[in-house]
């Protein structure tokens, strides 16, 4: 016969493993562990919030330069022009060498600063940036 009553099951804190004693809907073997685990989602929900944000910002980037090429290879447009568009300076996938220049990257295009606040956008082909 199986007389198994629920408060005889062991359960186990949610945070640290220990077994629980005490009422049957406990979650957590003390206050300390509850609030540890609460403080983690929280800080994991908020990385999760910021990479995300940066992902779309990266995104848009990516748009606003494809929008703007279209089918072309290169073309040189204004810096103000960039950020009317939506295209925030602030982040970049990459950032390598076009000649001497320094090229910053967003996925498969690429932007170079040129005189007179002017952005060359370029779209990469092949492996090259
Ligand atoms: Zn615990």
């Amino acid at each position: 016969m199986n007389n198994t009553n629920i408060k005889d099951v062991v359960k186990i804190c949610l945070n640290c493993s220990k077994p629980i004693s005490g009422r049957s809907d406990k979650k957590f073997c003390s206050h300390q562990c509850r609030s540890e685990l609460s403080n983690h989602r929280k800080k994991n929900t908020k990385t999760e919030d910021l990479s995300m944000r940066i992902i779309k910002t990266l995104q848009t980037n990516r748009n606003v330069l494809e929008g703007i090429l279209k089918n072309k290879r290169q073309c040189l447009v204004d810096e103000n022009y960039l950020i009317i568009k939506g295209y925030n300076p602030v982040f970049h996938t990459h950032i390598s060498k076009e000649g001497k220049r320094e090229l910053i990257g967003c996925f498969e295009f690429g932007i170079i600063r040129c005189a007179q606040k002017k952005i060359k956008i370029i779209r990469a082909h092949g492996n090259e940036y």
